[in-house]
């Protein structure tokens, strides 16, 4: 009886492919060629952050990437699912202008998939927060549309509240050493009651150079957090 009415139901509203509009199985978060056309990030990757090496040479397990081992990374650890190409790009783009809902099953449960191989337990889920004027403008802050169902997942609570970020111009055409710069002392503490002795995880929809990641972590750090995990749905892969 309840697979007729889910039967029933699929004949009613057909489960489309959120990239392509082809028809998918309920369950199914792409068609197969869609999924197949994203860049997965899998093994072999820098233990701590995450980083895709090349071939499969370097296959050890609990391997550093050069950044990592000569401890210039500041991120404890971070996770992206797909690596930031063509494909993905035209993902990220719509889910951020034009139509977020159609995107956050695929989005979130790819991060999921990350989120095994956390280092510790993860206490508090943040967002990596957007600036107010943005909020207003766009309707949401698409890093809590991710990070709602990861929370939920973690069974731990979302925060959204504890750091507010000022308004600065778009970091789109920026170079790292520039976004860097532009993003220094952009995040404010509001409530560091919520933030002390806590491991926290962010998330974000992309991450390009890692100076978001980096400078929110800092700031979290000295309001007394005791590690920032962080976790994106695509990455920007430089051929080093
Ligand atoms: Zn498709
Ligand atoms: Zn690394």
């Amino acid at each position: 009886m309840k697979k007729l009415f889910s039967a029933f139901i699929n004949f009613l509203f057909p489960h489309c492919c959120p990239v392509c509009k082809n028809p998918i199985e309920r369950d199914a978060l792409l068609c197969a060629q869609c999924l197949d056309s994203l860049t997965w990030i899998n093994d072999p990757k820098c233990v701590k952050c995450g980083y895709p090496f090349p071939g499969e040479a370097s296959a050890e397990t609990g391997a550093m990437c050069p950044v990592c081992a000569a401890g210039l990374n500041e991120l404890d650890w971070v996770r992206s699912s797909v690596e930031y190409d063509e494909f993905s790009k035209q993902i990220v783009l719509a889910f951020k202008y034009s139509d977020a809902f159609r995107y956050t099953r695929l989005m979130s449960r790819a991060m999921m998939l990350n989120l095994a191989e956390l280092p510790g337990n993860v206490d508090l889920v943040m967002p990596v927060p957007l600036a107010y004027k943005r909020i207003v403008k766009r309707g949401y802050n698409q890093a809590t549309i991710l990070a709602a169902p990861i929370a939920k997942i973690l069974n731990v609570k979302m925060d959204i509240d504890s750091i507010w970020r000022e308004h600065r111009k778009d970091m789109g055409h920026l170079n790292p050493r520039q976004r860097a710069e532009n993003i220094r002392g952009v995040f404010h503490v509001k409530h560091p009651q919520n933030i002390r002795g806590k491991t926290i995880l962010l998330v974000d929809d992309v991450m390009t150079s890692g100076a978001t990641f980096g400078e929110l972590r800092r700031v979290l750090k000295r309001a007394g957090a005791k590690a920032v995990y962080g976790v994106t749905f695509c990455r920007v892969v430089r051929t080093v």
